[in-house]
């Protein structure tokens, strides 16, 4: 079963991901760790995306469907795939649906902007894995220290307030509109599409979905 989580920055697709990544059952695509590693990597693709993240703007859909066709192509015996952060446009979204990948259903984590804020300013990161951790919400056993590795935590750029403002607005003018494009796919029986109060606590949202 392929899932795709559907939510603006912050509504906590990267913890639930990691959370389904950790019964097994699934592989991980997260195109934001995708790029972040190729920053690290300094890589060009890496390179030239740093800029754009950085502005809380999107990375091209000429890069990103590049970027998610090589994963799947290497990816072709995962038992299912859980989605973080991709599609985020309508472009994107309809590249997939042209694809042999099925997507059997869309998770829609709903979440106001002032609780989005005040969480993006507590999370912290490992760099290397991509694990999310959050001071309050979700904190690591020993502060600031990842719970796998021991490696210590980051603040991401792109997590500062102005940059979640402006991350924000974008999610709205090109990732929004693809809730009711997966809606419509739903209510034709093309998947289920299940709609989430991500303003609730981590294990609240995946009882929620696990349930569902
Ligand atoms: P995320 O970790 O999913 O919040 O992604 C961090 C940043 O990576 C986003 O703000 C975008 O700049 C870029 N990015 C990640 N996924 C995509 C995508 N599917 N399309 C365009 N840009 C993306």
């Amino acid at each position: 079963m392929n899932i795709l989580l559907l939510g603006p920055p912050g509504a906590g697709k990267g913890t639930i991901a990691q959370v389904l990544v950790e019964t097994g059952n699934y592989g991980l695509l997260s195109t934001g760790h995708m790029l972040r590693q190729a920053i690290a990597d300094k890589t060009e693709l890496g390179l030239k995306a740093q800029a754009i993240m950085d502005s809380g703007k999107l990375v091209s859909d000429e890069i990103m469907l590049g970027l998610v066709a090589q994963f799947l192509a290497d990816n072709v015996a995962a038992s299912g795939i859980v989605f973080d952060g991709f599609p985020r446009t309508l472009v994107q979204a309809k590249a997939m649906q042209e694809r042999p990948i099925k997507v059997d259903k869309v998770i829609f984590l709903r979440v106001a902007d002032e609780v989005i804020v005040a969480r993006m300013a507590g999370r912290r990161v490992h760099p290397d894995s991509g694990r999310v951790y959050h001071l309050v919400n979700n904190p690591p056993v020993t502060p600031n220290i990842d719970d796998i590795t021991g490696e210590p935590l980051i603040t991401r750029a792109d997590d500062k307030e102005e940059v979640v403002r402006e991350r924000l607005r974008v999610y709205r003018e090109q990732t929004e509109p693809l809730v009711e494009f997966y809606r419509t796919l739903a209510a034709h029986g093309d998947m289920v599409f299940q709609e989430v109060d991500a303003a609730l606590a981590v294990e609240k949202v995946i009882a929620a979905i696990t349930s569902n």
